[in-house]
């Protein structure tokens, strides 16, 4: 029987446990997160993690600038947030439109408020296997993983993908449990035989339902990142799911598997940057 890893349940756990923690704090932590423009999925992510903050206790700040915002001003309000005390994490939701340079803009974010985990202090720790803010997105893919391995020591592990976002910190993660990491990406070769080695094999492409049954090692533990919009306008991941159910031991859905864990863990964040 293939395991099922219910990604809504096992973040409702933790956000449950988080909101018992901020019923014990001085005061409520404070997220701010910046919007820049008009883009409609960053609108539903960020509508979705200002939810998810109220229902926690945490209190949300919202900085909208509009789409023709200047590098410029968007430093200045990064400035005025890392300077604020009120303020304990600070989220720049990217993409951000075009003409302005992300990558400067993200390393702006003071490292002790960067919920994100994109900050290169806390890029660094997580290498040095010292305590830092970790990306949101792998946090919540670990927990999942641990949902259903007890034990993670020596299991092989392959992360497809070599984000900063999320292969290259889930794979520093795993490697901390101890696993044998392979990080696999568009120029790997055997890229099928390579997952087919994997206990736990992990899936961050953007490439809809690319991972093939027969990729899967009997009995291997699948963890789908991807969110892909199909052509009929519902989602799917990049695990070729009703298939991989026949092979795989366990398995996250797309929907409701990574997504509701990477919000569970942007609280998680917020709160350990309060503390
Ligand atoms: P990204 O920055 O675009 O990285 C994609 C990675 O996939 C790259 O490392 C790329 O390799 C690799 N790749 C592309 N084509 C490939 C192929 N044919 N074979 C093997 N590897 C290939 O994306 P990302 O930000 O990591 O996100 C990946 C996916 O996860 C997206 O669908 C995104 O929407 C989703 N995501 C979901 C959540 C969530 O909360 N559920 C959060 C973050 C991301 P190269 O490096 O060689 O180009």
């Amino acid at each position: 029987m293939t395991i099922i890893i219910d990604g809504k349940a096992i973040a409702k756990t933790l956000k449950d446990d988080l909101t018992a923690q901020v019923l014990k704090m001085e005061r409520a932590p404070a997220l701010a997160v910046i919007l820049v423009g008009d883009d409609p999925a960053s609108k539903v992510y960020v509508r979705n993690k200002i939810k998810a903050c109220e229902k926690t206790g945490i209190k949300s700040i919202e900085r909208r600038l509009p789409a023709d915002t200047t590098n410029e001003e968007i430093e200045r309000t990064i400035n005025a947030l890392n300077e604020d005390d009120g303020v304990d994490g600070i989220l720049l939701q990217l993409p951000l439109p075009k003409h302005l340079d992300s990558d400067r803009l993200v390393q702006l974010i003071s490292a002790d408020k960067d919920v994100d985990g994109l900050n290169l202090r806390n890029v660094g720790a997580l290498v040095a296997g010292i305590d830092g803010l970790v990306p949101c997105t792998p946090q919540g893919s670990l927990r999942l993983i641990k949902s259903v391995i007890d034990d993670l020591n020596g299991l092989e592990a392959v992360i497809i993908g070599r984000s900063l976002l999320f292969g290259k910190p889930m794979a520093q993660l795993l490697l901390q449990e101890n696993c044998t990491v392979t990080m696999a990406h568009s120029r790997t070769k055997n890229l099928e035989e390579v997952c087919r080695r994997a206990d736990i094999l992990v899936a961050a492409v953007g490439c809809e339902k690319m991972v093939k049954a027969s990729w899967i090692k009997q009995g291997a533990c699948v963890i789908d990142v991807g969110i892909n919009r199909m052509e009929n306008g519902k989602l799917c991941g990049d695990v070729d799911y009703e298939a991989a159910l026949e092979v795989a031991g366990a398995i996250t859905p797309v929907p409701g598997g990574v997504g509701p864990m990477t919000i569970a863990c942007l609280l998680a964040n917020t709160i350990k940057a309060a503390g």
